[in-house]
């Protein structure tokens, strides 16, 4: 859980993050920011490209930039987009925040600045998890 005080900042470093956005296509800005254990912030920003498909949203973004700074045990992210009603995080960053808290805190917010809290765990409660499953410990070659 993060602090009121952590979820207040949290949502002041998405809404800074989404000034960042390289959005020139779609002109649709969204900033995310991630809460990791030991009280770390990493921002994160929706980044697009002349195609299409490889463009990268706010939330996996942030969640990319949180893992190579080794920050893999993350509380909570807050997203802000320009539109004025709440953003909730696409299927595939549900599945990519999944991976590092399925229980994570989600804290929407709008262009007006209202929040709203939620939790992964509501949005996204079957995820893939590998780790859950039971494998072949090697796989045999003929
Ligand atoms: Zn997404």
């Amino acid at each position: 859980m993060a602090t009121a005080s952590q979820r207040k900042t949290l949502v002041a470093r998405a809404v800074r993050a989404k000034a960042r956005a390289y959005a020139p296509y779609s002109r649709f800005r969204v900033g995310a920011a991630i809460l990791a254990d030991d009280g770390t912030i990493i921002d994160g920003c929706n980044v697009e490209n002349s195609s299409y498909s490889l463009t990268i949203c706010a939330e996996r973004n942030a969640v990319f930039q949180a893992a190579a700074k080794g920050k893999t045990r993350l509380r909570a992210i807050a997203i802000a987009s320009d539109d004025p009603e709440f953003l909730p995080p696409c299927g595939a960053c549900r599945q990519v925040l999944s991976e590092f808290n399925p229980a994570m805190e989600i804290i929407l917010t709008t262009r007006d600045g209202r929040t709203k809290l939620t939790s992964l765990a509501r949005l996204f409660p079957m995820p893939a998890d590998l780790k859950k499953l039971a494998r072949p410990r090697s796989i045999k070659r003929k």
